[in-house]
């Protein structure tokens, strides 16, 4: 099994579900949401986090951010808005470090985030 948790979901490794995808992005509910729509949106391919995806080019990043819209209209939320964040770090509290897209949305998010 990979040593990367999202890698073995990839993979079939670990049982996910899924709410779309393309030949290089995967969508999936995140396992403990924050919100009625939190989905997590990641590259097939392994990078540690989103500046090293960006750097990667190739319109993968792209690709996921469309996902993640998809997504979002898909769960109907894409009209009344939503959130994407990446964390990044250890002071974002970044835990899985295989590139994430969260996308949040259904209710109406705080701001400033905790
Ligand atoms: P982050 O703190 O940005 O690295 O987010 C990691 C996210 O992965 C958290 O929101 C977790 O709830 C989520 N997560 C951890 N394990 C799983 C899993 N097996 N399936 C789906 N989401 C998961
Ligand atoms: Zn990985």
């Amino acid at each position: 099994m990979p040593e990367c948790l999202f890698c073995a979901i990839v993979a079939g490794e670990i049982p996910a579900t899924v709410v779309g995808e393309t030949g290089r992005v995967l969508a999936f509910r995140d396992i403990s949401p924050q919100a009625p729509t939190h989905v997590l949106v990641i590259p097939k391919d392994h990078y540690p986090d989103v500046t090293a995806l960006a750097a990667a080019g190739d319109g993968l990043l792209d690709e996921l951010l469309t996902q993640a819209h998809q997504v979002a209209t898909a769960e109907a939320i894409a009209e009344r808005g939503y959130r994407i964040v990446f964390n990044t770090g250890a002071d974002a509290g970044q835990a899985v470090h295989h590139v994430h897209a969260h996308l949040l949305g259904g209710r109406a998010l705080g701001w400033p985030p905790g």
